[in-house]
Formats: structure tokens, sequence, C-alpha cells
């Protein structure tokens, strides 16, 4: 499992990434300056959209099963991730960003047009504001 999983670039980052490029949206990626080094920054909205793997931030769906060999280990490591995106979160908005979270299971193992509304959700909430936090799952 560990050499398929990469905190960088991973698939879903990437169809993201490609879908709103394709709808004209520029953005930076993993900036360093921000908490967390958020994975897309599209400054002209304000708006940051992170795209989590669900087995390392403990999304709690099918993906994100602890494994049973050193399973305290793994609940560990995985809460203290959790833990650290929520304090992430928290500090982005407190520095006035909005904030989307989409969560790998709503890109993996989906058909183009669930992956497109998807992107067509994502972009709504970009460009209309429609609230500070968003979660896509
Ligand atoms: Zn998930």
């Amino acid at each position: 499992m560990m050499a398929q999983i990469k905190s960088k670039d991973t698939k879903p980052e990437l169809v993201i990434r490609r879908a709103l490029h394709s709808m004209g949206f520029r953005y930076s990626l993993h900036v360093k300056q921000l908490p967390g080094k958020p994975d897309i920054v599209l400054r002209k909205y304000n708006a940051i959209v992170q795209v989590n793997g669900c087995f390392w931030h403990m999304h709690g769906c099918k993906y994100s099963t602890i494994p049973k060999s050193n399973s305290a280990f793994w609940a560990a490591k995985l809460t203290a991730n959790r833990a650290r995106d929520e304090e992430n979160n928290k500090r982005l908005v407190e520095l006035g960003w909005r904030l989307c979270v989409v969560w790998e299971c709503a890109i993996r193992d989906r058909s183009a047009e669930e992956i497109i509304s998807v992107a067509n959700a994502l972009a709504e909430w970009i460009r209309f504001d429609v609230s500070v936090f968003c979660e896509i799952t």
C-alpha cells in the first residue's frame, strides 16, 4: 500500500487540478507559506481546495480502514493527522481563506459523469462564494 500512496500529486488531486484548469481557474500548488501547505490555492477567489486521501486523513469511508497489523501505531498516526488537519483548517479560515475539502472517494473509482459533477460543484463554490467551508464526498 505504501508505494501507491504519496502525499503529493496523488491521482485524485491531479484529476481536480486538470478539471479546474480546463474551466479556466488558475492556482498555486502546495503553498509553503500557508498552514498545512494547502494543495490548491486560488488567490483571486480567496479560496483553497484540499484534496484529501481518505486513508491518510482518516475519512471514515470504505477507503479509510485502519490496517490490522500494527493497528495501534496506525490509529495513533492517523488520529494525529486528522487533528493536524483540523488545526490547519481552523488557521486558514482565521487567516480569511475559504476552504473546500474534496475527499478521494468523491473521485476514486467514479464515472466521468460523477467526476464532472464534483468539478461543477467545486467551481460553483469557488465562483459564487457559497460558504466559508465546504466538503465534497
Ligand atoms: Zn473517503
